[in-house]
């Protein structure tokens, strides 16, 4: 039986685009199905690191907004104000890249720029309600979708790559019965062991509505990280063309739930008010209403393929655990997935077996991330220490900016330091 497609991919953010990007550009019958029509809003901050503009395959200039070179991280001080913890001047890690640092979009109008020149290669994209049904067999994929009009259909390829993000379908689906097994989306398999979920909440505040003199005395236009909101996370400052997005992400575990002022999840302290009290303190100014949040897909590291179903990006939990940054994962697992399709059909080779090789540098890196996020989160003075030691400040922002082979050095500096 012919298939309908040769790839099928859920989800057209960062990740989907990125596979079918590659698909199509090869030739290959790709349909993206999403379940929102684009362009449509997406909790993010969207800084775009060095090594993501590297690892796009198109040059995203026409929605950036603006290039960081002067980034700030700060520690926790012993004050409160407007109801939260602040940082403490004094103690502020502030440096001046050469490179640009860090390049800034408007996460809506990149996404909605990136699928154009995806479509432009010829991939298809098709919205839908949701996924009703997978089914899995030795040679090809079945999946069920929801039509706009309440009807269901059948869509069949030889592969697909799961770019649902931290909420889809897809992982859950594939964590349930394989090949003629029937996975019923209405009662999804639970999560797969090595997943775990962070949170955070952003806003945008136009620079027009701030104050003349910001109350914690930050500069409008530094890149800020600051660890002193929230423990097993940290508040940013991310400067854009006309306005400062700000916001709280927790990504790392902290202790018990039942001692004061940490948890046993990572999001339970990322709330609307936290964010309402650090906007006052940091900005001066009410939290506007356009908030939005949304989980982050974590563990990834320890994420194995098998089968037909390849998860990338957030469904696949590759966000790096220290810093919150997600998008280039996405774009890399992406393109991952895509170059173990092209070679499974040379090869005939099994296609988990070649994007699990793929994909090993990438969870090489990640892995590093989640042993350092476990030991920089629970005593983050002794990592701004490191970041006061101009050398090592120096990898750390190279690690951060251009990822491998910078992780790899630091990584066996940290462990002869250990
Ligand atoms: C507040 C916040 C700030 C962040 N800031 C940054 C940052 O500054 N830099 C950075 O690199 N990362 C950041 N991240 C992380 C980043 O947003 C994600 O890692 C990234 O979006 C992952 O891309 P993705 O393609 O895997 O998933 P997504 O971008 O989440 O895309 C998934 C797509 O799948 C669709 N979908 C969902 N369910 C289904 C379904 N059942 N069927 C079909 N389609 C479906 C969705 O509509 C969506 O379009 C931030 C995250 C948050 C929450």
């Amino acid at each position: 039986m012919p298939l309908d497609f040769d790839v099928l991919i859920a989800g057209a953010g960062p990740a989907g685009c990125a596979a079918a990007y590659d698909l199509a550009s090869a030739g290959k019958r790709v349909l993206l199905l999403d379940k929102r029509n684009f362009p449509r809003q997406k909790a993010c901050a969207c800084g775009l690191t060095r090594k993501t503009l590297k690892a796009l395959r198109y040059s995203v200039a026409p929605v950036i907004e603006r290039e960081c070179r002067d980034v700030v991280l700060q520690e926790a001080g012993a004050t409160f104000a407007s109801g939260t913890r602040i940082a403490d001047r004094a103690l502020e890690v502030r440096v001046r890249t050469r490179e640009p640092f860090c390049a800034m979009a408007v996460r809506e109008r990149f996404d909605e720029f990136c699928l154009q020149q995806t479509l432009g290669r010829g991939a298809e994209f098709r919205k839908i309600e949701g996924i009703v049904a997978l089914r899995e067999f030795d040679d090809h994929v079945e999946v069920d979708v929801a039509r706009n009009d309440g009807s269901t259909q059948m869509l069949s390829a030889a592969v697909l790559i799961g770019a649902d993000g931290s909420n889809g379908q897809t992982r859950r689906l594939a964590n349930g019965p394989k090949y003629d097994g029937r996975a019923d989306a209405s009662a999804l398999p639970n999560e797969p062991v090595w997943y775990a979920r962070g949170f955070a909440l952003e806003a945008s505040i136009p620079f027009a509505d701030l104050p003349t003199q910001l109350p914690a005395g930050d500069a409008p236009l530094d890149l800020v990280f600051d660890f002193s909101p929230i423990s097993g996370g940290y508040g940013w400052l991310f400067p854009k063309g006309d306005h400062i997005n700000i916001g709280v992400g927790g990504f790392v575990p902290q202790g018990t739930g039942a001692s004061a002022g940490s948890s046993d999840t990572p999001y339970e302290n990322v709330t609307r008010t936290l964010l309402a009290n650090y906007t006052r303190a940091k900005l001066g100014v009410p939290l506007p209403t356009n908030v939005v949040g949304q989980y982050l897909g974590l563990g990834g590291h320890a994420y194995v393929p098998i089968g037909r179903i390849l998860l990338t990006g957030d469904a696949a939990g590759l966000v790096d655990p220290l810093t919150g940054e997600g998008i280039h994962s996405a774009v890399v697992s992406g393109q991952a997935a895509a170059a173990a399709f092209l070679a499974s059909e040379r090869t005939r080779g099994s296609v988990a077996a070649l994007y699990a090789n793929n994909l090993r540098s990438l969870q090489e890196t990640l892995a590093f991330s989640h042993r350092a996020a476990r030991s920089f989160y629970r005593e983050p003075g002794r990592g701004f220490r490191v970041m006061r030691t101009p050398m090592l400040r120096g990898l750390v922002l190279k690690t951060y900016a251009d990822g491998l082979p910078h992780t790899r050095l630091l990584a066996s500096l940290a462990k002869r330091v250990a």
